[in-house]
């Protein structure tokens, strides 16, 4: 059997990684490791693009969204959309553990959390709602500014409000050689009320097959499900790709989709697990991806591949 392993997205994710390590180790299910990681980083008010704290939607509403999945029988959950729930993530466990469906959103979402027993709680604090202020007042002067282009830019800039986002995303391996994962965000800073991303999205934010692997995303999540980027990664590794080269090549599909579609490249990056412990991560050029293993008993944080036009 291959030693435990854990990776997550971003330098938060180094947080959630020493919590799902010491579990993994201690004979844990990959899930619940996973989802311990990702809950530490939710219940971080200073990570202002997860769960409490996250940085409020365009009319200052906080509205999460996360998905799980195990690699043994394809169990899943997720929500979107949902607003003063605290531990999402947990929430699309009980999605996947206690109804016949895979997806909740919005408000009945938020209701089958009450019956579940979680709590309503408000999810701004007075730093999130400072950040949100300044958000607001940047795309003011942006949208009356043109945007200039970067060097390597197709064509300008898109119109994305913010490029205040990010997700923590936990990739797990157990002592029984089982894979799980799970997606957790408040998505774009200055959303659109109701605008869902690709983290709760089995296929584009997470997947997990322990017969292939396990991959998640971060990055602008309309690219992602463009692209159903981890679904796609996992397909990678089942033909015959390592996970490095299955992030590779998910990049270089976003790339080759910018240029199809005549658009700015967005910000996107990927992370993938293989059955074998084996691991990858890369990104789009200038999107700078730390991202946190855990294996055996020490926690890293390495930069993944960046990927761009040329
Ligand atoms: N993928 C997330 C979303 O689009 C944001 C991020 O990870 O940066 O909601």
């Amino acid at each position: 059997m291959p030693d435990p392993l854990v990776i997550a997205t971003w330098k938060f994710g180094e947080k959630a990684v020493a919590t799902a390590l010491p579990m993994l180790q201690a004979g844990k299910p990959a899930l619940d490791a996973a989802l311990a990681g990702a809950q530490t980083v939710e219940d971080d008010p200073e990570v202002d693009s997860v769960g409490f704290g996250g940085i409020p939607n365009a009319q200052g509403v906080v509205q999460l969204d996360a998905c799980v999945m195990e690699g043994k029988r394809l169990d899943c959950g997720g929500v979107a959309g949902v607003e003063h729930v605290k531990h999402v993530a947990a929430l699309a466990r009980r999605v996947m553990e206690k109804t016949d469906h895979v997806l909740l959103v919005g408000l009945g979402a938020q209701q089958f959390a009450v019956q579940q027993g979680f709590p309503l709680e408000p999810l701004v604090t007075p730093e999130s709602l400072r950040k949100w202020d300044e958000a607001r007042k940047k795309q003011k002067a942006r949208s009356s500014a043109p945007m200039k282009r970067r060097k390597g830019d197709l064509v300008p800039p898109g119109t994305f409000p913010s490029d205040s986002h990010d997700t923590v995303t936990v990739l797990a391996l157990d002592r029984s050689g089982s894979l799980a994962g799970v997606c957790t965000t408040s998505g774009l800073a200055l959303k659109l009320p109701g605008r869902v991303g690709d983290s709760p999205l089995i296929g584009s934010g997470l997947y997990v097959d322990d017969t292939a692997g396990a991959a998640g995303a971060t990055g602008v999540g309309e690219e992602i499900i463009r692209i159903h980027a981890s679904a796609f990664i996992v397909e990678a590794m089942r033909a015959g790709k390592s996970p490095q080269e299955a992030c590779e090549a998910a990049v270089q599909l976003a790339i080759a989709v910018a240029l199809r579609r005549g658009k700015h490249l967005a910000r996107v990056a990927f992370l993938a697990l293989d059955p074998k412990g084996r691991f990858g991560a890369a990104c789009t050029k200038g999107t700078a991806f730390p991202f946190a293993v855990g294996r055996k008993g020490k926690v890293e944080l390495l930069e993944a591949k960046e990927l761009g036009l040329e």
